[in-house]
């Protein structure tokens, strides 16, 4: 497959997912595999990327979860076209299995321990158990400190280790933090600097953007991102039908969101909001429908983009389809329900996130009821047959009226949608790292288990599917997602990623839940202060108090030359 690089692609991405804070599914998150899905190798792939190793850097470009999760992936895709673009590089993809086999690499199936140069790509908190259980199956030494000259150099990027490496920090010899494009040059040029482990090492540590846990600078190290997205191409590489969204290819339109909800973690890390123009775009498109029948449109946040309705109307021109994972409701068009309709979409995904006024306000989602009632009905009267709603238990400042208020919503939303299906996926409030929300405690678990199953109870007698996230991962998730090297050792203990396990091990190392999850004093020194990911803390302290008071805040203005935040003053590569 013809494939459009150029010197640059992303690390950071939250992958095509349909949450923008990042939810994590159970069954994705620990490798369950449906019975009928196929094991873990590539069978009828498009685009695979097969080079002679001889004379070149062998590098193995690792996710930490079941191949048809790195497949979905497009930071993960987007590096293995990019370091494969390099001539004096091969590159390899590596991904987690069941059970204890050696890891492998999915190209010409040497054993991992065989590449020089380790690549993770880790997205999500959960994927650091699968983490520590590939390097103990390659069979080199787990932390870092231990290893010796002729070991392999480890190095790890991606959304979770850009928002605290802390947990995973002492098993990783150096961190990446940020996008891909600004990082990768520096990244490469340090290693191909040096011949030995050592000598790469001093090199990646005078790499802008690295940060390296054996040696930590007094300074925090700064969150890499580019200006002008419209110089990279970011699309899908290898296509395969295992993938979970196998039948389209991804095309990245937009990164970073301009609404500033204050719980999400993939708007913090990704601002600012950068849009590709769509005489960029076309190209892509046309590529991409050579493979397949429609075009997966990703970005943060989608139905930003100021030109999406001539993105659909080319894409439809072209004689294709697209899909995208969600939409802000009150960005919905005719047009766009339409164009999905006629791609064949059934299902249309919108994000509330809380059930009342005065919450989604104090998250700052910024969006009215009747956006959503509206974007319902255009969508029944489109012919959408499915609606999904994502909402979140536990936010900051939640009440009973609140989870009452989710009742109310979607029995108004299933009176207008009616006869279409509708769909509740309802996750426990994770507080993350570099978002407002980071001082905010996470729920007892007992008070989550009881409104995900009053929601349960109440809501199915709508009639209204409910797929409730599991407290209990949820939960580890917000401890990872907060925590400091003590999780380490823990991580290491744990043979298998299980909630027996987590907690026993958890105790051996004498440490609680609540203390990770606990409420955060105003002036406490957080681990994840090692990255400093744009954003001042100033501001994010403002957005916690607003949040506090039930005040909404500003997001992004459309204008150039804002600098309110911090982050585009600063940090700017390209
Ligand atoms: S400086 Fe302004 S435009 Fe840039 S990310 Fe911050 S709030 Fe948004």
């Amino acid at each position: 497959m013809p494939a459009v690089w150029h010197p640059g692609a992303v690390i950071a991405h939250p992958g095509f997912f349909p949450a923008k804070h990042s939810r994590q599914r159970r069954g994705s998150i620990l490798g369950r595999r449906r019975s009928a899905e196929p094991a873990g190798r590539p069978e009828g792939e498009v685009g695979t990327i097969r080079k002679d190793w001889g004379g070149r850097l062998p590098v193995a470009l690792i996710y930490p979860n079941r191949y048809p999760v790195a497949m979905s992936n497009l930071g993960f895709q987007a590096l293995y076209g990019l370091l494969n673009a390099e001539e004096d590089i091969v590159c390899e993809r590596v991904v987690w299995e069941e059970g204890g086999a050696t890891p492998r690499s999915l190209e010409s199936g040497r054993p991992l321990a065989d590449f020089p140069v380790w690549a993770f790509s880790v997205p999500f908190e959960l994927d650091f158990f699968h983490l520590v259980s590939l390097i103990r199956r390659a069979g080199i030494p787990l932390w870092a400190e231990e290893r010796a000259p002729g070991d392999p150099l480890l190095l790890g990027g991606g959304v979770a280790l850009s928002a605290n490496p802390e947990p995973i920090a002492p098993f990783l010899d150096a961190i990446g933090m940020g996008e891909g494009e600004g990082l990768l040059p520096g990244i490469l040029g340090a290693l191909r600097e040096g011949a030995s482990r050592e000598e790469r090492l001093v090199a990646l540590s005078r790499v802008e953007g690295v940060y390296l846990p054996a040696h930590p600078g007094p300074r925090p190290v700064c969150r890499q991102w580019v200006r002008d997205l419209s110089r990279f191409a970011t699309t899908s590489v290898v296509l395969t039908r295992q993938a979970e969204f196998g039948d389209v290819f991804l095309v990245e339109i937009s990164r970073g969101c301009r609404w500033g909800c204050r719980f999400c973690l993939a708007g913090y890390l990704t601002r600012p909001p950068r849009y590709r123009p769509l005489e960029t775009l076309r190209p892509q498109f046309e590529m991409g429908l050579r493979h397949r029948r429609r075009i997966g449109l990703l970005g943060a946040a989608v139905s930003d983009h100021p030109e999406l309705d001539h993105i659909v109307q080319t894409i439809l021109d072209l004689g294709g389809g697209f899909t995208v994972a969600s939409l802000r409701a009150d960005r919905v068009t005719s047009l766009l329900l339409e164009g999905l309709r006629r791609s064949g979409t059934r299902t249309l995904t919108l994000a509330p996130e809380a059930g009342t006024a005065r919450l989604r306000t104090a998250i700052q989602k910024g969006l009215e009821a009747e956006a959503l009632l509206r974007a319902a009905a255009m969508a029944r009267q489109a012919g959408i047959r499915r609606l999904k709603l994502y909402f979140m238990v536990g936010l900051p400042g939640e009440e009973d009226t609140d989870v009452t208020g989710i009742h109310e919503l979607v029995k108004e939303v299933r009176d207008i949608f009616r006869p279409g299906r509708i769909t509740l996926n309802v996750a426990p409030f994770v507080p993350k790292a570099h978002t407002p929300f980071q001082w905010a405690p996470m729920a007892p678990a007992p008070l989550l288990e009881d409104r995900l199953r009053r929601l349960r109870r109440e809501v199915a007698q709508l009639g209204v599917t409910v797929e409730p996230e599991s407290v209990a991962w949820s939960r580890i998730q917000g401890v990872l997602a907060r925590g400091d090297r003590r999780l380490a050792p823990v991580l290491a203990s744990m043979e298998s990623p299980s909630l027996s396990a987590w907690r026993h091990a958890l105790v051996a190392a004498g440490l609680t839940e609540e203390a990770y999850l606990r409420e955060r004093e105003h002036d406490e020194a957080f681990p994840w202060e090692v990255v400093d990911a744009g954003v001042r803390r100033e501001i994010l302290w403002q957005e916690w108090e607003k949040a506090r008071q039930n005040e909404g805040g500003k997001p992004c203005p459309e204008e150039p030359g804002c600098r309110s935040c911090g982050v585009c003053a600063a940090n700017e590569p390209g």
